[in-house]
């Protein structure tokens, strides 16, 4: 029997891309002049983009499984229109992407990379290091307090801060105060960790109303989507003190980061890493091959996005 034909969207992992074409007779991009109609599932990750275009040229296509918990880079309604099935990887990758969280805020508010390079560049007999803010203690919120914005939560719960939270909806069973917007949330807080989906609907949801709540001595740690923070906005913020510091693993438009943004030492950045540790990974991998063998096996998802229903 033929095995199924699966594009692989670019780019994937080594890893990722040798399993799918060990499993199944796996096609790319510049075969599809020839395999366009073979095919009957994507494997992408979130920085692959399955347009609408995309879905349409490919009249058998029958299910989309993504590599990662956020898929914005998916045509979610292009998808769900032509009956196309469409899965992600949630809950394996919350305890990396929550450590990556406190990686950069305990950066940020102790200047963990700027006092690495004042060792490194022989300062230290020059004079002690300026003192530092701390995070123990601190108001924290949570700007979409989910799987991961809970795994954050009760890591900065250790720490004995006081945690807030905003969602379009309030939490019931949620043990931190519900903030009316992001806002009224900023406004509260020492330090807003950003933890809502990318795409349309949050576009922007982070501006500049947002930053100046959080003011000069305020922290913002964005570990969602750079689409979620006005990036020009936060670069202006910073740069007229107007924001004490940022910590950021995502930007607007990666791999390219703001000229404006590398020069500050206020901020940390990271290259979107948050889920990048071996075991993560190797289960992210695993949950995209176990969705894609379902859906082939019996029509079914074990983690269909939301929008699935
Ligand atoms: P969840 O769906 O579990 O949580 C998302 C939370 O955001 C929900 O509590 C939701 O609540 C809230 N939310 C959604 N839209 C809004 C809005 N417009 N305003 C306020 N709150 C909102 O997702 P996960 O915790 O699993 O993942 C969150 C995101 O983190 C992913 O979508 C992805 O983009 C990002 N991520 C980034 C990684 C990285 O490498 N940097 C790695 C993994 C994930 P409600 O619906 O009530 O508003």
């Amino acid at each position: 029997m033929s095995r199924p034909v699966i594009l692989r969207v670019p780019p994937l992992s080594p890893q990722l891309h040798a399993a799918v074409g060990e499993r199944y007779d796996a096609v790319d991009p510049a075969d599809l002049p020839t395999r366009a109609g073979d095919v009957v599932g994507i494997v992408s990750s979130n920085a692959g983009t399955v347009d609408a275009a995309l879905i349409a040229s490919l009249p058998r296509l029958g299910v989309i499984a993504n590599h990662g918990v956020g898929y914005d880079n998916i045509d979610v309604t292009a998808a769900l229109a032509r009956g196309v099935a469409v899965s992600n990887t949630p809950d394996v990758l919350d305890d990396a992407v929550a450590e990556t969280a406190l990686a950069l805020l305990l950066a940020v508010r102790r200047r963990v990379v700027v006092a690495d390079r004042f060792v490194r560049a022989g300062r230290w007999p020059e004079g002690a290091f300026p003192l530092t803010d701390q995070v123990a203690g601190s108001r924290v919120g949570i700007l979409g307090l989910g799987r991961i914005g809970r795994a954050v939560a009760t890591r900065l719960e250790a720490f004995g801060c006081a945690v807030s939270y905003h969602n379009r909806r309030e939490v019931p069973d949620a043990p931190y105060p519900y903030a009316a917007s992001p806002v009224a949330l900023a406004a509260g807080v020492d330090s807003l960790v950003v933890v809502v989906p990318g795409g349309a609907g949050t576009e922007a949801l982070v501006d500049r109303a947002v930053l100046d709540a959080l003011g000069p001595d305020g922290v913002l740690i964005n570990i969602a989507r750079g689409s979620v923070v006005d990036e020009p906005a936060l670069v202006a913020a910073l740069q007229e003190g107007r924001l004490g510091g940022a910590g950021l693993d995502v930007f607007a438009d990666e791999p390219q980061v703001p000229a404006g943004l590398v020069a500050l030492d206020t901020a940390v950045l990271l290259p979107h890493i948050a889920s990048g540790t071996h075991p993560t990974r190797a289960a992210m991998r695993q949950l995209t091959l176990d969705n894609l063998a379902s859906w082939l096996a019996d029509g079914t998802l074990l983690t269909p996005v939301p929008e699935m229903g």
